[in-house]
């Protein structure tokens, strides 16, 4: 019985304990259930340390009032034997002790406290010793008191009890017999002390018997309490369960698994963390699609950006050499989109963005995939087409575009793009690969007078391409490093008179093989290597060097040259300008500087700042091409330009376009009233010089003026009728000095 109790407690205390021993985190039921044990046991504790107490107290009381009544009658008993000791009322003494197994032993003393005999359970009458004085002395002073006895009991042994009591004898005077008042009967009374009696009692049969009462319900409530440990166990799992089914799911959402799907709770509490890590699980969720849409797209048009589209082409290469099916690359640059920018600002360019990437959008099938590169740059991945269908593609691209118009301020504008296209086709190349080809192709494109298509060949375009790129760093490098370049002075003369008024000076590549190479060829590579700026420079110096050399008294010589945007970044610009002039002797007024359209009217303060500085040391300015870009007329007024370039677009086939005519003839107009001299670029005959005379043009330039030569040559032009005709009424052109 000890032993399976033993087991079980144990099995109790392992239970509670052996999470701990494994070093695991303790278990919440454990934890709940061990708090209510020990309540329970603590409870129970107390109650049988309280039932202990009052049972002993309950008997305490109890042998009090048996050890009253049992003095008197052992007061009864005993009195007799005082004044005659018969065996009769010995044996009555005996008989009465016999009957209770409580009553130890029993022994008379006389009033002095002399003993006299004493009856015990077991052995019968046996003697005792006398009473001590003092016990003597107590004894005599409880005489006739409330509690006629004195009771006493073994500190180390509370069961047993002694106690003492005196024996009197009462009796009633033979006078009072006579005249008997039965009211009376305590007044009439007689005592006399006949001795003591001592009582020993042993309670110890019923604390025994409340021991093992006890013991019992120590017991049963152990027993209680491992059946409530067991069952408590259960139920508070039970309980508990709604907690424990959460483990998972909230391991699975700690692991990034958002979708996963929590139990219904029975209870409120945990309903209400159920919902919680829900509405946390779905906020994450929506976070991680906002992260990942991000990520992959691009924020301005919504469409895959360049990493994601890096993905498909990674897989489409994959799925191309496994099928050995074709699909296409198209790199897409939109033509001459700064002009937008320039002209309305950044948000209508990117207004205009977004609205090329619909356009895009619409202009391909479902499954390919078009991104945004960067920039005005994008790419699209047409999936299972044939050289044939790509092209296909490609021109429905390239007639959306152009069909397709953009109103920003009242302007209408058209933004027409130059696609490079490579096709997959199954070759070993990496991705890189093929988004170099299509970026060649579109190069290609754009040198090609962009709104083109342009289809990569890998002999004639990369190898050329990439050995020329190399090959042109190095080549512009050395160039400006040794003066590799040179100077050619084109005419640019006026209509009416004839006579040269200025040179634009212009800049060739001198090969080592001696050829000359126009810039065409060379400065789009120089603007990629960040070589413009330096070029620019060695214009200015060799110009100021040229302007020395061959300005004479006589020539009034004056030279235009163009400086790149790149220049007017660099913030000494004016500075240097100024020293190179000084140094060679050159009055700024002799030099007229050219602006493309796009970076005179964007004009950040940084260039700002430069042309005011130029304009005040005496260079002219002149806006190049004008026409081309989508600056207004508006611009011109407020440009402050001593000329206006109109483009050799509209001059190239003047005589035969009416529209070209009205044009010029708008700009010529303006620009006299604006107090700027209109040049034509590209005259390249008498019939366009005689138009442009009508038209009212100030200055001509082109093969018919002049070609470039190696130095700055007055070459008249004949006076067109028109002129003549009109030298007497027009204020003749002075020459600008
Ligand atoms: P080209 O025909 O040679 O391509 O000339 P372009 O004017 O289109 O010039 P280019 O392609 O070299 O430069 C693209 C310009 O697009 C440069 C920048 O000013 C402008 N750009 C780049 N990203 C954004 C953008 O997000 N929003 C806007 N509005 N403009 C951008
Ligand atoms: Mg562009």
């Amino acid at each position: 019985m000890r032993t399976a109790l033993a087991a079980a407690i144990s099995w109790v205390v392992q239970l509670f304990t052996r999470d701990r021993k494994k070093g695991r985190k303790r278990l919440l039921v454990h934890e709940i259930l061990s708090i209510q044990v020990l309540s329970a046991g603590l409870i129970g504790a107390l109650a049988i340390a309280s039932l202990y107490w009052g049972g002993q107290w309950v008997l305490q009381d109890n042998y009090g009032r048996w050890a009253l009544q049992w003095t008197d009658e052992l007061n009864e008993l005993g009195s007799p034997l005082y004044l005659a000791s018969s065996g009769e009322d010995l044996f009555q003494l005996e008989s009465f002790v016999s009957r209770y197994p409580e009553i130890d032993r029993v022994a008379y003393f006389d009033s002095t406290g002399v003993a006299m005999f004493s009856v015990g359970t077991e052995d019968g009458i046996e003697s005792v010793a006398n009473l001590s004085k003092s016990a003597l002395q107590d004894a005599i002073a409880v005489v006739g008191s409330d509690q006629p006895y004195l009771m006493s009991t073994g500190i180390l042994d509370p069961q047993r009890f002694k106690i003492l009591a005196p024996v009197w004898k009462e009796s009633i005077p033979e006078e009072a017999l006579f005249d008997f008042d039965p009211t009376a009967v305590e007044q009439n009374t007689k005592t006399k002390l006949l001795g003591f009696v001592s009582i020993n009692l042993d309670f110890v049969l019923f604390h025994d018997r409340l021991l093992a009462n006890i013991k019992g319900a120590i017991f049963v409530l152990l027993a209680l309490l491992i059946a409530f440990a067991f069952y408590g166990r259960r139920a508070l799992r039970n309980a508990l369960s709604s907690i424990s089914n959460l483990q998972k799911p909230i391991e699975e959402l700690a692991k990034g698994n958002l979708s996963v799907k929590f139990e219904p709770a029975e209870h409120h509490e945990i309903a209400e963390i159920v919902k919680a890590l829900e509405t946390t699980a779905s906020a994450l969720s929506d976070r991680d699609a906002e992260l990942l849409k991000l990520a992959n797209h691009d924020s301005l048009t919504g469409l895959f950006n360049r990493r994601r589209f890096l993905e498909e082409l990674r897989h489409e290469i994959k799925s191309v050499k496994q099928t050995r099916h074709e699909s296409a690359l198209f790199f897409i640059d939109l033509d001459q989109f700064k002009y937008i920018n320039d002209a309305c600002g950044h948000p209508a360019g990117d207004r205009l963005i977004r609205k090329v990437a619909d356009e895009l959008l619409r202009s391909v099938g479902p499954e390919d995939t078009v991104a945004r590169f960067g920039g005005d740059e994008f790419i699209i991945l047409v999936r299972r087409t044939d050289l044939a269908g790509a092209q296909a593609v490609a021109e429905t691209i390239l007639t959306n575009m152009r069909q397709m118009a953009h109103i920003e301020d009242e302007r209408v504008f058209h933004v027409h793009c130059s696609i490079g296209m490579t096709m997959l086709s199954g070759d070993d190349l990496h991705h890189d690969d093929l988004i170099n080809q299509a970026d060649i192709a579109c190069r290609e494109a754009k040198s090609g007078g962009r709104n083109r298509l342009h289809v990569f060949k890998q002999s004639a375009d990369a190898e050329q391409q990439a050995s020329a790129d190399l090959g042109w760093m190095n080549r512009l490098r050395k160039a400006v490093d040794n003066d590799g370049f040179e100077l050619r002075f084109q005419p640019i003369n006026c209509i009416n008179t004839g006579k040269t008024m200025h040179h634009e000076v212009l800049i060739r590549l001198r090969n080592d093989d001696g050829k000359i190479v126009l810039p065409d060829a060379f400065l789009p590579s120089a603007v990629r290597f960040g070589l413009m700026s330096e070029i620019d420079f060695w214009v200015i110096r060799n110009v100021a060097r040229a302007w020395a050399r061959e300005s004479t008294s006589d020539n009034h010589l004056r030279l235009a040259i163009n400086l790149s945007a790149n220049a007017f970044e660099n913030d000494n610009l004016a500075t240097y300008i100024e020293e190179t002039f000084k140094t060679y002797d050159v009055p700024p007024s002799s030099i007229i500087i050219e602006l493309t359209e796009s970076l005179a009217i964007r004009r950040p303060l940084h260039v700002d700042q430069q042309i005011t500085a130029l304009r005040a040391l005496g260079c002219q300015f002149a806006l190049d091409d004008f026409g081309t870009g989508y600056s207004s007329f508006s611009y011109l007024q407020k440009l402050h330009f001593d000329f206006i370039k109109i483009d050799g677009a509209f001059v190239r086939d003047l005589p035969d376009n009416p529209v070209d005519q009205k044009m010029i003839k708008l700009i010529a107009e303006i620009g006299r009233e604006a107090g700027m001299k209109t040049v034509a670029e590209y005259v390249r005959n008498a019939e366009t010089i005689e138009l442009l005379a009508e038209l009212g043009v100030d200055l001509a330039q082109g093969f018919y003026v002049g070609r470039p030569a190696k130095r700055p040559k007055d070459t008249p032009t004949p006076i067109s009728l028109t002129a003549r005709r009109k030298k007497l009424t027009r204020r003749e052109l002075s020459p600008i000095r």
